[in-house]
């Protein structure tokens, strides 16, 4: 890889280092040529700390590495996008993350829809909202809807009108993420029995 580390005078480059697996941002840091070359070495992220004054492997005391998945370039080579797999928290505060924020997969989208649903259950009395009454009808009928809706997909998965196929899916989809939450679930605990599944 072309890595440009005399751009800056000290020789420095900033290293982003970004969860592979949930995509949140762990940390950032600075590398120079041979904290580069020992990352690679030993698949361990290493950094040069600026008030160490020396190369900085991290983890090194704590135990909480950052075991290397990839490295990539930035578009003019002085920025680096590190995947890592974190043993354990990446700040020495404790926290997941430098910025303090839990390390868990969100699903974007989805995990918004999520929060919408969940608001709607807190406030299932509102007359308005069709994800309310769902909830006030109870479990048994959200079940027999999750039900009509996988029937309404089979129909249309033996027809060739893709926008109606599509549209059943979007409504299993959700009502399926209402059912979930209904018995106190979101999609996030299901990924995680596949998850499972796959070791
Ligand atoms: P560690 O590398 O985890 O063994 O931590 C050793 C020392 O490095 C800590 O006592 C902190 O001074 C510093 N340190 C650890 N993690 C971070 C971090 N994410 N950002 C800045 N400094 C850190
Ligand atoms: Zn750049
Ligand atoms: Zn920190
Ligand atoms: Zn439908």
């Amino acid at each position: 890889m072309n890595i440009d580390f005399s751009k800056n005078a000290d020789g420095l480059i900033p290293a982003i280092i970004q969860d592979s697996e949930t995509k949140n941002v762990l940390m950032l840091g600075y590398m120079n040529e041979e904290a580069y070359q020992k990352t690679i070495e030993t698949q361990k992220v290493t950094f040069y700390s600026r008030t160490k004054k020396r190369l900085w492997t991290k983890g090194e005391e704590s135990g909480n590495f950052l075991h290397l998945k990839s490295i990539k370039n930035d578009c003019d080579n002085d920025t680096l996008l590190i995947h890592v797999k974190p043993e354990g928290p990446t700040c020495h505060t404790g926290a997941d993350t430098c910025w303090q924020e839990e390390n868990k997969a969100t699903y974007g989208f989805i995990s918004n829809l999520e929060n919408t649903i969940e608001s709607r259950r807190k406030n299932a009395d509102s007359e308005k909202s069709y994800v309310a009454s769902l909830f006030q009808l109870g479990i048994n009928k959200i079940a027999q809807k999750v039900g009509e809706e996988a029937i309404e997909v089979v129909i249309e998965a033996k027809d060739d009108n893709d926008d109606l196929f599509l549209s059943e899916s979007a409504d299993l989809l959700f009502h399926y993420l209402i059912l979930l939450q209904a018995k106190g679930f979101r999609i996030d605990d299901v990924i995680e029995v596949l998850k499972k599944r796959q070791k």
